[in-house]
């Protein structure tokens, strides 16, 4: 199967040709086809399976075959994505698969001014990719029209109702033509995407290029049980032991992050960290140093490291169990890439056995535990895993959040989120409220972890 057999035509097969794509991937022979004929699609699939150009290509031929000047202010594509990094990468995707096409395209976030994107906007855009915060913020003050939209995709639709985005897709939606194409992409598919595919989708194709609820099999996954205390020391024993090279450690919060890279830095290793607090441009220059390997140890959280574009990263490591299993899946699809073989090993005491069981229930399976000698744990982590008993939950911390209505202290936050609380956008305010704190719109945005 090539390209050229999909439909594409001449340009984007030159971008691609450039690129060194020799053909297609097992999401892009499904997703192309169905996408060029105008229908909508669900499709499972992970980061690392090419599902970005499964929709990008075909959006950007539709887009040049259609001879129609964009309005200003007006966008004739939207891609919905939940962080800023994904938006940016998917940003740049359109750019270069589109690089012998007038097909203008545009990323707009939080966390950056909104003056220049409001300017840019005026003169209209293609295709915007967009976190869903800050779209509602330009769409609140006009500086984005929804009605020239002819194609929406949600991409990594799983990952923005984790993150509490679920209201402010229902807003859009509303704003958004009912006649459209709808591609939706997901990792994994709770009941909650499903029965948004079900009410926002119109006779999806499903395609579905991964089992579903399952980690790429290219990938050895195993738990080292350890005491918390110890969690650094074994860190830095294993690594040196196995002669790791470049690493991707997800710690759990962003104060996890500064003290794992303030252990780092202080033993010379080359090491940064990216979490929702630091700006979007050390953020970027964090990845890009670990990109082009002048790093060799990132720390991330989960929101951070979203859809992260790391090709051949034979590590992962879970310094902390993720709170929402799902998540687990997400953490290691950043190893194993493409085919390649790689290994996610998570450091895990015994207060995360509750989490571990989340996660070997999703993956239908125990993950092996293998204790390394002089780092045994004292306090015994308890047995888990789809037939052991269920480990009793413990009582989550709640501390007084920006709401002072329980949000959980280690809250790592959205992407979108302003520096300080305050009134919800729209009639009762332009700002964003954190999670539980939705003044407006009613509900409030769902809390991870849930
Ligand atoms: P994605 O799953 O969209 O994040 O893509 C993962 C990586 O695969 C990106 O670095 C793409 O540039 C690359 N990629 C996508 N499609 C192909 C292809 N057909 N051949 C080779 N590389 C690809």
């Amino acid at each position: 199967m090539t390209f050229a057999q999909l439909g594409l035509a001449a340009p984007l097969l030159q971008a691609l040709d450039t690129l060194g794509y020799q053909e297609p991937t097992p999401v892009q022979a499904q997703a192309i086809p169905a996408v060029l004929a105008g229908r909508d699609l669900m499709a499972a699939a992970q980061t690392g399976t090419g599902k970005t150009a499964g929709f990008a290509l075909p959006l950007l031929q539709r887009l040049s075959e259609r001879d129609e000047a964009v309005a200003s202010n007006s966008i004739r594509a939207l891609v919905l994505v939940p962080t800023r990094e994904l938006a940016e990468q998917v940003m740049a995707s359109f750019r270069q698969y589109g690089e012998h096409l007038a097909v203008s395209s545009y990323a707009a976030y939080g966390g950056v001014s909104i003056n220049p994107q409001m300017m840019r906007l005026r003169r209209g855009v293609d295709i915007l990719v967009a976190t869903p915060g800050r779209l509602i913020d330009l769409f609140t003050k006009n500086a984005v029209k929804l009605r020239q939209v002819q194609t929406l995709v949600l991409d990594e639709a799983d990952r923005m109702l984790d993150l509490g985005f679920a209201d402010d897709l229902d807003i859009l939606f509303q704003a958004l033509p009912k006649k459209r194409q709808t591609l939706l992409f997901s990792a994994t598919f709770s009941d909650d995407i499903r029965s948004m595919a079900k009410a926002r989708l119109r006779d999806p194709l499903s395609i579905e290029v991964s089992p579903r609820n399952t980690a790429a099999k290219t990938v050895k996954q195993w738990v080292v049980p350890c005491d918390k205390k110890r969690k650094t020391d074994l860190f830095l024993f294993m690594r040196k032991d196995r002669g790791w090279g470049q690493v991707l450690v997800f710690v759990k919060t962003k104060k996890g992050c500064d003290e794992l890279i303030g252990r780092l830095q202080a033993k010379r290793i080359a090491a940064d960290t990216i979490h929702g607090d630091r700006p979007q441009a050390s953020r970027l220059k964090a990845l890009e140093a670990f990109k082009a390997g002048e790093i060799e140890i990132l720390v991330a959280t989960d929101v951070a490291a979203r859809g992260l574009d790391i090709d051949g990263l034979p590590q992962v490591v879970n310094f902390d169990l993720p709170l929402v299993a799902e998540d687990y899946i997400h953490r290691i699809g950043r190893t194993g890439r493409a085919g390649a073989s790689g290994e996610a090993i998570s450091l895990v005491c015994a207060d995360e056995a509750p989490l571990l069981g989340a996660i070997e229930t999703l993956l239908k399976t125990s993950l092996s535990r293998d204790e390394e000698p002089g780092f045994e744990p004292t306090h015994r982590v308890p047995p888990t895993g789809p037939h052991a008993a269920p480990p009793k939950p413990k009582k989550p911390k709640v501390a007084a959040g920006r709401s002072g209505r329980g949000v959980p202290g280690n809250w790592e936050g959205f992407d979108d989120f302003p520096a300080k609380p305050g009134g919800r956008r729209g009639p009762h305010g332009s700002g964003h409220s954190g999670p539980g704190t939705r003044s407006s719109a009613g509900n409030g945005r769902k809390a991870r972890g849930r």
